[in-house]
């Protein structure tokens, strides 16, 4: 079986690195399947979940918040501000982060930054979601 390595990193460090068979994330342009061998590309990422199908066939979910895959024959890098697998994501504070963004954006107050509330609900509801394994 053909495989490709995939890895996670952010700027406090690598969060994941694995053998896969197969990898898919959502792209800006929309969601991307990545099978081993696929032609060497850079696109950027929406907050979303990667999907990951291992070599010894789990498939595992890691959160990211944007950022950047590059693609090329045999690996997949991700760059992202930040990244979690499902395992080491807090739900409380998640929720806790959810709940906040709620209210910022209900309050609708001279003041809030709508644009960063938008980011900070999505990057909540994305958690959960893969906490959760919601998606
Ligand atoms: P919060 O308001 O709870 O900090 P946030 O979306 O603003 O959420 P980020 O700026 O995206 O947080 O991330 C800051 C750091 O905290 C990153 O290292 C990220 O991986 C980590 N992080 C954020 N939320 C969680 C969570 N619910 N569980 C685990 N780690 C988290």
């Amino acid at each position: 079986m053909k495989t490709t390595v995939v890895n996670i990193v952010t700027p406090d460090g690598p969060v994941y690195d694995s053998e896969a068979s197969m990898v898919s994330v959502r792209a800006t342009s929309g969601e991307m399947g990545i099978l081993p061998g696929h032609i060497p590309t850079v696109a950027p990422l929406a907050v979303g979940v990667v999907r990951v199908q291992t070599a010894n066939n789990k498939t595992e979910l890691v959160a990211v918040s944007g950022g950047f895959v590059e693609i090329r024959a045999e690996q997949v890098t991700i760059l992202s501000p930040s990244a979690e697998m499902a395992d080491s994501i807090d739900l409380a504070r998640a929720k806790e982060a959810l709940k906040r963004a709620e209210t910022r954006l209900q309050a609708k107050k001279d003041g809030v930054d709508v644009k960063r509330a938008e980011a900070a609900l999505s990057r909540a509801i994305n958690r959960i979601n893969v906490k959760e394994g919601n998606i």
